[in-house]
């Protein structure tokens, strides 16, 4: 039976490894359902490679990471766990939603044609209900006129919210941003942030990495500061920007603000 408190992301004791190269070295932490949870910290530390083990881009080598109580990437069968086939790893991805810092756009395709693409190659959508539905996110994320455009017709801005809007077409239950804001122009950072705090307030819930400080103050419901592939910090966002207890946090802090 699933637990009414049961968090939507809990990772315990996540340990991945790229050979010798020990990157995550137990990562514990968890995400509530509705919750927005920022990760920060210097290149290397080994953010974007726990997001990718969320998504289960990467297999995790020790430790365990459920996502709505579903273990990612293994099944348990007598006590013992089993790698999953590539197929249910699909299966189990569908419902993360990921968006990077290059967009990643299909280049020949319209905006329109970006968004419903997975809902009509993955979840048998029909055109038509693809099509209804991806105006209504492509209005929502501010973009309902260059439903048409290209995206090298696009602002990197723009094109970051086709990106949000595909994603979300697939009606994720969680949100993974790995620094989306941060190949953007200054004066574009701001409508790319506007999108994603009204995403986490109409209740997504969200990992974000991210340099945005203002951000994660005024969205994130936690801040977790990983250095080294642990995380040396974490708590309320507000707490840990103002009086952050570690060495390593201050000295990252000192050169971001
Ligand atoms: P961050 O996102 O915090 O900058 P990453 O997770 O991208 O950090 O990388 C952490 C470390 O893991 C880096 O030293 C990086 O070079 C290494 N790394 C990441 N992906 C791979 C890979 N596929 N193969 C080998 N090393 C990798
Ligand atoms: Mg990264």
């Amino acid at each position: 039976m699933t637990a009414v408190t049961q968090p939507m992301v809990r990772a315990e004791q996540v340990r991945k490894n790229f050979g010798a190269l020990e990157v995550l070295k137990g990562i514990s932490l968890e995400v509530d359902r509705g919750e927005v949870l920022c990760l920060i910290g210097p290149s290397g530390s080994g953010k974007s490679t726990f997001l990718r083990c969320v998504n289960h881009l990467e297999v995790v080598n020790a430790g365990r990471l459920y996502v709505d109580g579903d273990l990612i990437g293994y099944r348990e069968r007598n006590g013992k766990l089993h790698e999953m086939s590539p197929k249910d790893a699909a299966k189990q991805r569908r419902d993360i939603g990921m968006v990077f810092q290059h967009f990643n756009l299909f280049p020949h395709r319209t905006a329109l044609e970006n968004v419903i693409e997975a809902p009509i190659q993955v979840k048998k959508q029909s055109r038509a209900e693809a099509t209804e539905r991806a105006r209504t996110l492509l209005d929502r994320v501010g973009l309902a006129d260059k439903a048409n455009a290209y995206p090298a017709q696009l602002s990197g801005g723009q094109q970051q919210r086709v990106a949000i809007a595909r994603a979300l077409a697939m009606d994720p239950k969680l949100m993974l941003f790995d620094e989306p804001t941060s190949a953007l122009d200054p004066e574009l950072v701001g409508e790319v942030l506007g999108v994603m705090r009204e995403l986490a307030a109409s209740g997504m819930t969200m990992i974000v990495v991210t340099h945005e400080i203002g951000f994660a103050r005024e969205v994130a419901d936690h801040l977790a500061f990983m250095d080294g592939g642990v995380v040396v910090e974490s708590g309320n966002p507000r707490e840990v920007l103002a009086d952050p207890k570690h060495e390593r946090t201050k000295g990252f802090l000192s050169k971001l603000l």
